[in-house]
């Protein structure tokens, strides 16, 4: 996954940051229904629990949204 974009004085490269000092990706669980959500956690497995208890208290609400957030960085090829 990368994207670059050429500008005058150079070429901007757009990719997910790999880097050890990176953020680290985060999951999230929302419904679809209601809209409450989990937290934000880096592991899925946080939201995907939070799935089982809500549909255990709201047995009508059967979809949910997975919010991923994911670290980029750019940087510029002279
Ligand atoms: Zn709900």
């Amino acid at each position: 996954m990368t994207a670059r974009t050429v500008f005058l004085f150079g070429t901007w490269t757009l990719a997910p940051d790999q880097e050890p000092d990176a953020e680290p990706i985060m999951y999230a669980m929302e419904c679809s229904v209601c809209g409450a959500g989990s937290e934000s956690s880096e592991d899925a497995a946080v939201g995907q629990r939070w799935t089982f208890q809500h549909v255990g208290r709201n047995p009508s609400h059967h979809t949910f949204r997975e919010s991923i957030t994911r670290p980029w960085r750019a940087w510029m090829q002279p």
